[in-house]
This record gives structure tokens, C-alpha cells and sequence, in this order.
């Protein structure tokens, strides 16, 4: 049985060794057994030649570096490499696609390791595909042979040519535990067999043809010695899947049902430190996984939290390594044609020193870079430009010119530092040979002085870079020795990069050296070892059994037709894998499997329902995870909330600051906004005298920053009282804010020249001139965008009008003026501004540069803003519109209910500007999908007057000035909550808006508006 009789063999093993050092050999089935061996051995007085403890593969590299003369060994990845080159180098039409390589790979090892004369084998199932299987199976062998090569499945060929020349190497032969092998291994024992004075070969077997079928008779041994048929525990266990009578293995057997992975790897480590508590050393303990790459990650984060020293059997791929990444950016920052976010990955490494900064992302969405080498240095060289006329307007404030300076400045020197890296980055562009693109790698990285490690830091941290950099070294080291296979062959930058990503991500990362640890192993390495706390989690179908039965590139069919492993024998051999794995426990087994990854639920291993039906496990688990560090500060908060003292505080938190932090979460954040920590910043004096300062009764406020503050106080003190703004997108072609300026300064440039010119209102006689007219000054303000892409291109045909687009924009809102003509409202001013510098040319002449004020109450409202457009009947009476390019604008609803104030205040100033009455305020929307003037309140007595407008029935008002004066006493509130601090997040629980920018640093929660709004309590009464 797997594990039974190895230390007498490995004694045996040992007395011969002792006698014959260099003559004697024990060969085991893992690389783990083969070093647990060696530290056995190690642990006595013997003196143990290491290599001749070894796996079956170890023994054919050693036959190999032994015997073999002009002959290389290349490994897997390399292998990959070499077949990379000859499926792009040959026609293989039928082979093309994602993750070909790796399934040939796969392919030619079975074909080759099962001996199966391909494609011969398929008979009549032959095909074009299986032709050219063979053809590229048959080029990358000539290759190896051509050159000397030898590769992981060509090796034990190889292997046992060289020792049949050699006549045999090894006196005394010990095999132990290999699980069927396959029909070359099978030739290179027999080779091994035949060369030996003597030849002992244990292998696993019990009566149970469920698990075991191999008998060893193809070894034709001389003499047979079997295995006691004891009743005992392990052959019970051994006789797993054999129907037979369900037997008591005690407590020995425990199985753990578990909510998701995480909950499994928590419960494991609480019953490890359990364990530790109740004398178990941690040596003595190991967990097993069927798939220990997806269950790496929760073993990271767990184990520590827990305490638990472990070491884990596989590193992960060197690919993953931060270090590694960035090394492996300057490749493929030029290959991928230096994209924004690349460079600014690049430049921003902790690995790399002087090459960049957090300057280069911020100032790079600005000037909208999104990829190229030329467009960096023309972005940043056009922000600069326009940064610069910017500063140059006399309408730009004082300090806001003091600040574009210091911007201009900065944009030029990340412009020049984006330029040097640049230059350093194409020197390794182009098309080259290996070695020249190594050379050329090579001499970047030393120039660059790449990468930077820290000489002081976490003692942990700096011993894995140093770990990933020797890794990344031998890699390249390994292209190099590569690179005269493929002396000749020339290939771009890209894929010379692709060829190193790959190189990096087949290497894994070294093993943390500690001793006396739990060890975190592959359950396929476990077997034959004795393990007195052992754990199996992850016992879900799919990865254990993994039924892989298909060969890639083969049918259903023509993997039946081929000698290779049916499903039956694969099922077999994860049986025995699993068998194997639970007699390599000895004194308690720890099975366990979780029913959901994430919302997907998982179904448990057919292994664990026999289990259950053979022993009649008990259960383990707990759901207390009371050696959780994070589990205890839960705690501790608990205790604390209840007025007690937890036994261990963390060090420099004291009980009262922590009840504080507690208090902050658990009773301030709960209910109604009503503390600092949710901006309810009244308390404080100095906070109050800084606001005053900000937005005293001297303060200028626009109608957007008061309708920020209607919607969302937080997002006000963010963006108005903090100034912070959200990174901007680096949107390449025209933002929403650009689209609604330029429709904005066509219609300002148009009715300001059309009026100017004794004009009236645009009727059927003149649309033919105002058309002409409105489409120029159109072109004209398209044209000063420099865009060219498809993007750009269908905005501006669907604004201009073309025979595929139909009528443009423009077109469509002149004939929609033209429909309005009957209204008697006559277009009589265009961008007028108040409390903004006023340039001549850009604003309406009535324009003047301070705020209106508004009489608000005993106070005054100082305005500012832009009111696109002023609409005058023949007594004077006017309306204002609002252009709007979006698609959601405000109703009359939200104008009573004061979250839409612009037009209200709007028509208030243009009233205390003129002296006119205000009647009306309409949204006039002009986007692609819709062109329409909609009033959204206008006088119920000028029926006639807006009858004409579209959707105007529901939108009469008894009275305008009634609702200006409701909008003055909502502002007059706001006024007073900026003023006393009042800065909550949104009362409303509906989702925020999708425009907000401050989702990532914002705590709004609909719940808690929601169980607020139903009068329930912060612990969850009501
Ligand atoms: S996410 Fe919502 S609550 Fe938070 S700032 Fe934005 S709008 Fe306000």
C-alpha cells in the first residue's frame, strides 16, 4: 500500500548505500519524497551521495548529465519556445488559435511518453489536422535532434539509450511507490533492471481493482513479496471504492462541510492552531489541496492572520512578482506602443528611480494621451499651448494665472522626463535576433540601474525580491542559452517580450525556507509520506477527480483509438491519488469541502460521499475563530460595546480610543446624519470662522455649486470647500463638457451675428441665409478641434448634416426656431454673464463682470453665471433658455422641490439686471436623437404664447414669481447649512449620480437612509 514498509525499504536502501555509495540507488515518485528521504538519512550518521535519491525524471537528467556528451537539456518553457518559433515559422492552418502551444505541448508529451505511433494509430480517423500534427511533432523532433537538444518527454528515451551504451550504472536498485508508470519509464527501468546486481521494485498495490490494476508482471521479477493482508486501518482505507461493508475508523476520519473556500482555510487554520495549543508541533502537521494554485491565495491571507508558520510547496509564477513586472515593462511598454497606462505604470515602480512620478498620470488624462511615442510629446507640448493662452486671456484671474504657470511648468518637465524614458525605451524597438534584443534589454536595465531594491524594510519582503531578481537573472540567462539555437531568426520587440512573459510566467518563485512549519502541499504530493495531522480541503468534483480525459487536438474518438488512458483508468489513478493521500495520515485525517466560490455554488467530491459511506467520519470545524487576529478585534469591539475589557489590547490603543473608533461605526454612523463623521462639521469655532471666510455674505456662488449642494452636501464640501476633483478620464475624442461649449458658442456666434446684422427672429423667408450662416460659423468652430478619430468624425457629421447623417444638428435647430417663430418671443440676448470677466466677443454686451445680488431674506445672494439666452416679447416680458447637450435635465417638480435652481435664479438676475418681468424658463435640448425648446414653467396667462412649444401643457404656473421666491427660501437654507458646516452625504437613498467622481471616498449607504426613514435603531430595534 502507498506508504507502507518505506522506512524498512529506505533502511535497506541505506545498508547497501552504505557498502556502495556511487552504486546505489533509490528512486521514489516525488521530488518531495525524494527530499524527505535525503533529510531522513541526512538526520543519521551515513554519508548519502544525494543525487542517487531521486524521482524517476531526476534519474534520467542524472543518466543524462552522466553519460550524455554534445547534448543539451532544455526545459519545458524552452521547449515551448522552440515549438512557438516552428508553428509561425511552418503552414499549420489547422493548429492556429489561443493556447496552441501548450496543448501540443501537452499532445506531443503523451505521444511520445506513451509511445504511440501517431498518427498511424488513428486508422481511418487520420485527418488533414492529425497530418499536420505529425508533420510539426516530426519538425520540432528533427529540430532537437539537429541541435543537439533533449526536452523533458524526449529525455527518458534518451535516458535509456545512453545507459543500455553505458552497460548499466547502478549495482543495487531500490524503486519505491511509482504508481503505474508509463510505458517509456516502464523501458527505463527495465533498462535499469537489466544493468543492476540487484533490483528491489515496491510498488503500491492492494486487492481493490477500483484503485489498483498494475501488478508488476511486466517486470518479470525473480521473486515476489507481498504485503501482509491485515485487517488494519490502512488497508481498510486502501480499500476505499470497493463496495465493500462500511467499517468504524473511530474518530480517526473527520470531514468539515465549509460555506465557501475562505470559511474551509479559516476553519483548517483554527483547528491548526488547536492543534498547537494542545502540544502538536507544526512539523507535524500538513494540509493537502487537489488544486493548491487556487487555494494559495486564501492560505495567504488566512495562515498569518492565524499565526500559523507554513511553508508552501510551490512558489507562485515569477510573472507575479511586482519586481519582475516592472523589469518586464520596458518591454512591453515600446512592443505595446508605449499606452498611457503602461508608461505610467512604468514610470510610477518603486523599482525604478528618476524615471517619472504620479505627475506624468495626473498631467497625462489632461492632455489626453492615450497611446504612442509622437503623441506624448505633441500632447503635452498642446497642453502646454493651451494652458498657456489660458493664462494669457485677460479675463484669467490672478491666482488662477499663478497657478496655470506653475501647471505649464510642469507639463514641460514631464514632457522632457516622458521624452528621455521614451528615447531610452525605442532604443529596443525593432526587429532583431535574441541575443541583440537581450543586449539591448540588457544594457537599458543598466542603464537605468534596474531595478532599485531597498537595502533596509521587511526582512520578508526583501528576501523575496531578492529571490524574484536571481529568478528573472537565471531567466534571462536561460534565453540566452537559447538564443544560439535560433542564431538567424529575427523577430519584433513584441514578440521577443511575449517570449520572456512566458519564460517568467513557467518559472516559479523559490520556496521560503522555515523549518518546523506546517507544510501546504499539492495532494498529489503527499502520498507515501507519514503525516500525523493531515488535512484534505478542497474536495469539490472538478478537482478531485479532475476526469481530463480528452488529448487536446483529438476527438472523443480518436483519443479512444489511441493507446493512451481512458476514462476508467483516470478515475483509477485519482483514486489511488486520493487513497494514497489518506494513508499519509497517522493519527487524525482532516477532510473538507466547500459548497460555494463566490455566488457560484460548488458540488463536493464523489470521493467525500464515499468516505462517508465506508468510515462514518466524524464532523470537525468550528465556527468560533477564536485565534483569528482579525476574529479578536471583532471580539474585543464586542466586549467593548458591552462595557468590558478585553483581555489584550494591541499596543498603543487604549481602551477609551478604542470604544471612540467603535462608537464612530457602530452608533454615529447609524440613523440621521448628525455627527462630524459625517460631515456635520457645526461644532466646531474654527471650522465655522474658516467657512465664514470662504462663504461669508461677501461670497459669489453659481447656480451649479448651490445645486450640488441641494443634491448632496458632501459632494459640495469635496469639490467646493476641500477642492478636490476626481481624476479625469483620458478621453481621446470630445468630452461631454466640450460638445455642450461648442453647440453653446455655434448658437452664441450665429444669433449675436444674426442680430447684430438687424436681424429677427429666423422664419421660413431667411432660413436659406440662416442656414448657410449657422453651418459656417459650425465648421469654423469644429475645425479648431484637432481630432481625427472615427469618433470625432461622426460627431461632426451628425452636428454639419452629410448625405449619410441626413441633417445635422444645426439644421435641425434652425428649423425648430423657425416652428417657434409664432411664439412672439423674439431672440434677444445671448450669453449674458454676471460675476465672471466679461470678454468682448463672447458675452452679450449687457454683460457686466460683478455678481447680481439677489435681496435673500435679511441677507443678499451674490450671483454669477452665463444664461445662454434671453427671449424678449414685443412688451418687454421675457423668458431665459438653457441649452442643454445631455440627456437628463430638471423638471418643474424639482424646481418646487429645490434641487433644480438654475433657472429660477437666472430669471431673477436677468430681472434685477434689466428691470424686465420674467415669464418663462425653458430647457432648449440639442442633442443628436433630439432637437425641442420645452418650457418648464412658464406664466398660466401667456397661453398663446407658449402653446406653440412642444410638451408645454403641463408646465403653466400661476404665478413665476411665487416660484422664485420658493427658490430664494431653499437657498437661503443652503446658504445656512455651507455656512454652519453642514456637509452630510445625500438624504436621498435612490442611487447616487452616475457623474459623481467621489464613489471611492464616499461612505453614503441606502440602507442606513432606508432603515432610517422606517424609525429603526442603530442595533436594529425599532
Ligand atoms: S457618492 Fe453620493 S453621497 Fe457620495 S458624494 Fe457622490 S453623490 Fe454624494
Amino acid at each position: 500500500m502507498p506508504g507502507e514498509g518505506l522506512d524498512a525499504f529506505v533502511t535497506k536502501f541505506q545498508k547497501a548505500a552504505a557498502c556502495d555509495p556511487f552504486g546505489t540507488l533509490l528512486i521514489v515518485p516525488t521530488s518531495h519524497l525524494a527530499r524527505w528521504v535525503v533529510r531522513r538519512l541526512g538526520e543519521g550518521s551515513v554519508a548519502i551521495v544525494g543525487d542517487t535519491i531521486t524521482t524517476l525524471q531526476g534519474f534520467a537528467r542524472k543518466v543524462f548529465d552522466d553519460y550524455a556528451v554534445s547534448e543539451t537539456l532544455i526545459s519545458g518553457t524552452e521547449s515551448r519556445l522552440i515549438l512557438t518559433r516552428l508553428l509561425a515559422a511552418g503552414r499549420y492552418p489547422l493548429l492556429d488559435g489561443p493556447g496552441t502551444v501548450e496543448e501540443l505541448a501537452t499532445l506531443f508529451s503523451v505521444l511520445i511518453m506513451r509511445k504511440v505511433n501517431y498518427p498511424a494509430a488513428l486508422g481511418d480517423l487520420a485527418s488533414e489536422k492529425s497530418a499536420e500534427i505529425a508533420h510539426l511533432l516530426d519538425t520540432y523532433l528533427r529540430f532537437l535532434d539537429g541541435h543537439g537538444l533533449v526536452d523533458e518527454s524526449t529525455l527518458v528515451a534518451r535516458a535509456v539509450r545512453l545507459l543500455a551504451d553505458a552497460g548499466g550504472g547502478f549495482r543495487t536498485v531500490y524503486v519505491y511507490g511509482l504508481f503505474e508508470p508509463m510505458p517509456l519509464e516502464r523501458d527505463l527501468l527495465l533498462a535499469l533492471r537489466d544493468g543492476a546486481e540487484e533490483f528491489h521494485y515496491s510498488m503500491p498495490y492492494a486487492p481493490n481493482p477500483a484503485v489498483f490494476s498494475d501488478d508488476g508482471e511486466w517486470l518479470h521479477p525473480d521473486t515476489v513479496i507481498s504485503g501482509g493482508a491485515a485487517d488494519d486501518r490502512p488497508s481498510r482505507l486502501a480499500g476505499l471504492f470497493a463496495h465493500r461493508e462500511p467499517v468504524d475508523c473511530g474518530e480517526f476520519i473527520r470531514i468539515a462541510e465549509r460555506r465557501d473556500r475562505l470559511d474551509e482555510v479559516r476553519a483548517i487554520a483554527q483547528e491548526i492552531h488547536d492543534l498547537f495549543v494542545a502540544g502538536v508541533r507544526p512539523d507535524e502537521i500538513a494540509v493537502a489541496f487537489p488544486d493548491p494554485d487556487t487555494a494559495a491565495p486564501y492560505v495567504e491571507e488566512v495562515f498569518p492572520d492565524f499565526g500559523i508558520p507554513y511553508v508552501a510547496s510551490v512558489g507562485r509564477p515569477l510573472s507575479a512578482s511586482p519586481l519582475v513586472q516592472t523589469l518586464l515593462s520596458a518591454l512591453t511598454v515600446p512592443a505595446r506602443g508605449y499606452r498611457r497606462e503602461d508608461v505610467v505604470a512604468l514610470t510610477t515602480s518603486p523599482y525604478l528611480l528618476n524615471v517619472g512620478g504620479c505627475e506624468i498620470d495626473i498631467l497625462s488624462r489632461d492632455a489626453r494621451i492615450t497611446a504612442g511615442a509622437a503623441a506624448w510629446d505633441e500632447r503635452f507640448t498642446a497642453l502646454a499651448r493651451t494652458l498657456e493662452e489660458e493664462r494669457a486671456r485677460p479675463d484669467t484671474p490672478e491666482a488662477a494665472r499663478a497657478r496655470l504657470i506653475a501647471k505649464i511648468a510642469a507639463v514641460e518637465a514631464t514632457r522632457d522626463r516622458v521624452r528621455e524614458v521614451i528615447a531610452d525605451l525605442s532604443a529596443l524597438e525593432g526587429t532583431r535576433t535574441i541575443r541583440e534584443h537581450l543586449a539591448a534589454y540588457r544594457l537599458l536595465l543598466d542603464t537605468w540601474q534596474a531595478p532599485a531594491i531597498p537595502t533596509e524594510g521587511d526582512p520578508e519582503l526583501l528576501e523575496d525580491e531578492a529571490r524574484d531578481l536571481r529568478g528573472f537573472t537565471e531567466t534571462l540567462a536561460a534565453l540566452d542559452r537559447l538564443a544560439p539555437l535560433l542564431p538567424d531568426e529575427r523577430m519584433p520587440l513584441a514578440e521577443f517580450s511575449s517570449l520572456l512573459a512566458l519564460l517568467l510566467t513557467g518559472t516559479r518563485t523559490g520556496r521560503r525556507r522555515q523549518a518546523n512549519a506546517v507544510r501546504v502541499v499539492g495532494i498529489r504530493k503527499i502520498a507515501h509520506l507519514a503525516v500525523p495531522y493531515l488535512f484534505i480541503g478542497g474536495l469539490i468534483e472538478g478537482a478531485m477527480p479532475r476526469l481530463t480525459t480528452r488529448l487536446p487536438f483529438t476527438t472523443d474518438a480518436e483519443t479512444r483509438r489511441l493507446p493512451t488512458r481512458s476514462k476508467e483508468e483516470i478515475l483509477r489513478e485519482e483514486r489511488y491519488h486520493f487513497v494514497a493521500a489518506l494513508l499519509a495520515g497517522r493519527r487524525r485525517l482532516y477532510l473538507s469541502y466547500p459548497t460555494a466560490d463566490g455566488a457560484a455554488p460548488l458540488v463536493r467530491s464523489g470521493f467525500v460521499d464515499a468516505v462517508q459511506g465506508t468510515f462514518s467520519p466524524a464532523v470537525w470545524g468550528s465556527e468560533d475563530f477564536s485565534a483569528s487576529k482579525v476574529a479578536s478585534a471583532r471580539r474585543a469591539g464586542a466586549l467593548l460595546a458591552c462595557g468590558e475589557v478585553p483581555a489584550g489590547m494591541p499596543p498603543g490603543l487604549t481602551v477609551r480610543e478604542a470604544i471612540h473608533r467603535l462608537n464612530i461605526e457602530n452608533y454615529h454612523r447609524k440613523g440621521g446624519y448628525n455627527s462630524p463623521y459625517d460631515s456635520m462639521l457645526d461644532g466646531d469655532p474654527a471650522i465655522a470662522a474658516a467657512l465664514a471666510e470662504q462663504f461669508g455674505e461677501g461670497a459669489v456662488f453659481s447656480p451649479t455649486a448651490l445645486e450640488t449642494y441641494a443634491d448632496c452636501p458632501f459632494r459640495f464640501y469635496l469639490e467646493r470647500v476641500l477642492g478636490l476633483a476626481p481624476l479625469p478620464e483620458p478621453d481621446p475624442d470630445l468630452t461631454a463638457q466640450e460638445r455642450g461649449a461648442l453647440v453653446h458658442r455655434i448658437a452664441y456666434r450665429f444669433y449675436a451675428a444674426w442680430k447684430g446684422d438687424g436681424n429677427g427672429p429666423v422664419t421660413e423667408a431667411c432660413y436659406p441665409d440662416a442656414l448657410r450662416r449657422i453651418l459656417d460659423g459650425g465648421r469654423e468652430e469644429a475645425d479648431r478641434f484637432g481630432f481625427e478619430s472615427p469618433a470625432w468624425v461622426a460627431d461632426k457629421e451628425h452636428l454639419l448634416g452629410s448625405p449619410a447623417a441626413g441633417r445635422g444638428l444645426l439644421e435641425r435647430f434652425l428649423r425648430h426656431e423657425a416652428e417657434n417663430a409664432a411664439s412672439r418671443f423674439v431672440p434677444q440676448a445671448f450669453e449674458v454673464s454676471f460675476g465672471l470677466p466679461v470678454v468682448p466677443g463672447e458675452v452679450d454686451p449687457v454683460s457686466i463682470p460683478d455678481a447680481v445680488a439677489i435681496p435673500l431674506g435679511d441677507g443678499i445672494l451674490r450671483l454669477r453665471g452665463r444664461v445662454d439666452r434671453v427671449d424678449v416679447m414685443p412688451d418687454g416680458r421675457f423668458m431665459i433658455t438653457d441649452y442643454k447637450t445631455g440627456t437628463s435635465h430638471h423638471k418643474l417638480k424639482d424646481i418646487v422641490a429645490g434641487r433644480a435652481l438654475q433657472l429660477p435664479l437666472y430669471l431673477r438676475a436677468v430681472e434685477t439686471l434689466t428691470g424686465m418681468e420674467g415669464v418663462g424658463g425653458t430647457y432648449y435640448t440639442l442633442r443628436r436623437g433630439e432637437v425641442r425648446n420645452q418650457p418648464v414653467f412658464w406664466d398660466s396667462g401667456l397661453k398663446d404664447c407658449f402653446a406653440c412649444f412642444p410638451g408645454s401643457q403641463r408646465n403653466s404656473v400661476e404665478d413665476v414669481q411665487d416660484l422664485v421666491r420658493i427658490t430664494l427660501s431653499r437657498v437661503q437654507d443652503y446658504l445656512a447649512g455651507i455656512r454652519s458646516g453642514c456637509f452630510p452625504p445625500r438624504s436621498d437613498a435612490g442611487p447616487c449620480p452616475a457623474y459623481c467622481g467621489y464613489k471611492t471616498i464616499c461612505r453614503f449607504d441606502a440602507l442606513r437612509l432606508l432603515a432610517a426613514a422606517e424609525g429603526v435603531m442603530p442595533d436594529g430595534t425599532d
